[in-house]
């Protein structure tokens, strides 16, 4: 897919205009978020398991060869295939010719961040093959032609109307007439038209939310259940992964799949978690007759040991987009690429270059809580803080921002400046806000009362407190 991250600001700017995009955002601000808390709230093992996990997952990150290898051989064993890509053109060719070689003309497709991180319906495509996403979320923005706007709800930015139209002008060509308008009806639609791709197509591509080296099998987690029908209905299973999806065992895993659900929607587990290990074995009722794995790498292995390192445990589960002022205010496809949110405002610019995404590390408020809800004590908001010194060390930046930021540097090394800059700042703003309480423009700053009013200081500064106390 290709990183439209250079356009963040036009698009941000957009989408903060678009009214329908806003009222979808507005609606759906917040139900995550309070899920989450009240599902965290009741369990008070969160904490140990979150700090259990971090330890699972850096221990399988200090010996991921060992555990890509283990879990390598165990598919093999199982009667499986392993098939391993650097990049995102070489992971769409090795796909292509699974497919190709299973003589496959019709797809179905679950949910697979890795499979939107390579653009591989497109590659699909383009080798003349029929596509389905099977996720319903998926499913509405295929036939939008757009990009998902959130890693765990694709079409969080639709609105339900939109969907009826969406819906009625796809479907009357399969006998559909009618406007479906209520949510019931609209998935049952959906369900009858996706029923018949199920069972016609001849492969089936999943992502994975875990990989687990020690039984070689391949976790999926859906509230839908749509993944367990692609992956056992066709006559070959996909499964797309990036490498650092897999954990050491089971039991591990079994800490992973506390958190996950909690964390993504509140729920204590999604509706649907299945294991798939190998092909169909005789006496099985169901079940592919071949199964094939592809871990990709794309840029993962150079962060292992650097010093975005902690991103490589992020488990997908969306929280910090939940959690995100700048997010909730502009959606997700401002973002320009595949991830969205803080943690793709971390892996974009990692995947595409910092140079393609210098805007995205830059839209933060540095409020926090996207660090502090993640499940895997991922410390965005430093990642995202380190990003943002790169981009001024590589010249990323433009003039405004580095005299500012030289300005601030200077002054920071000179404690007396800096207290006499900012009290005479803060004496400043209250002269010139006095009559109202509050600042309708900011001088050289006007982007921050655009949409609201600056309340003016109301003492002197915190240090000048602080001293005094
Ligand atoms: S960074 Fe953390 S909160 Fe965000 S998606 Fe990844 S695991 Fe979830």
């Amino acid at each position: 897919m290709r990183s439209a991250a250079r356009e963040f600001r036009a698009r941000a700017r957009e989408a903060l205009g678009n009214a329908s995009l806003q009222t979808a955002l507005d609606r759906a601000g917040g139900g995550f978020a309070d899920k989450r808390r009240e599902a965290v709230a009741g369990l008070p093992e969160f904490e140990r398991l979150r700090a259990q996990a971090k330890e699972i997952k850096e221990h399988t990150l200090a010996h991921l060869d060992y555990y890509l290898e283990r879990y390598e051989s165990q598919v093999i064993a199982s009667g499986g295939h392993v098939h391993w890509a650097s990049t995102a053109e070489e992971a769409c060719r090795i796909v292509v010719d699974i497919c190709r070689n299973a003589g496959a003309s019709r797809i179905t497709k679950g949910k697979s961040m890795v499979g939107e991180e390579v653009a591989l319906n497109e590659a699909l495509e383009r080798a003349g093959m029929e596509v389905v996403e099977t996720d319903l979320g998926e499913y509405i923005i295929q036939l939008a032609h757009e990009p998902p706007s959130h890693i765990i709800a694709p079409a969080v930015h639709k609105t339900r109307s939109q969907i009826t139209e969406l819906f009625h002008e796809h479907h009357r060509r399969l006998g559909l007439h009618g406007r479906a308008t209520d949510v019931a009806a609209i998935v049952d639609e959906a369900r009858t038209v996706l029923r018949h791709a199920f069972v016609s197509a001849d492969v089936g591509i999943t992502g994975a939310n875990f990989l687990v080296a020690e039984t070689g099998s391949t976790v999926l987690v859906t509230n839908e259940g749509n993944g367990d029908l692609t992956a056992s209905l066709p006559r070959v299973h996909i499964v797309t992964a990036g490498i650092e999806k897999v954990v050491p065992t089971l039991e591990d895993l079994s800490v992973f799949l506390r958190l996950l659900g909690r964390s993504a929607t509140g729920q204590e587990m999604s509706a649907y978690t299945t294991l798939f290990t190998g092909p169909r074995r005789a006496g099985d009722i169901e079940g592919p007759e071949a199964y094939h794995v592809l871990l990709l790498d794309h840029g993962r292995s150079t962060m292992l040991g650097n010093e975005f390192h902690d991103m490589l445990r992020c488990i997908r589960c969306g929280a910090c987009l939940n959690h995100c002022p700048v997010y909730g205010s502009i959606g997700g496809h401002a973002y320009g690429w595949v991830y969205p949110g803080p943690m793709g405002s971390v892996l974009t610019p990692l995947m595409v270059g910092l140079g393609e995404a210098v805007d995205l590390p830059q839209a933060c408020t540095m409020n926090g809580r996207c660090g502090e809800v993640c499940p895997m004590s991922i410390p965005l908001p430093s990642l995202l803080r380190r990003l943002r010194m790169r981009a001024f060390e590589q010249n990323l930046v433009g003039m405004r921002s580095r005299w500012g930021l030289s300005a601030w540097a200077f002054a920071a090394r000179r404690p007396w400046l800096y207290r006499a800059a900012a009290s005479s700042g803060s004496w400043l703003l209250r002269i010139l806000g006095r009559r109202r309480g509050a600042l309708r423009r900011l001088p050289l700053a006007a982007g921050w009362t655009r949409t609201r009013d600056l309340p003016v200081p109301e003492g002197p500064t915190f240090l000048t407190q602080w001293q005094r106390r």
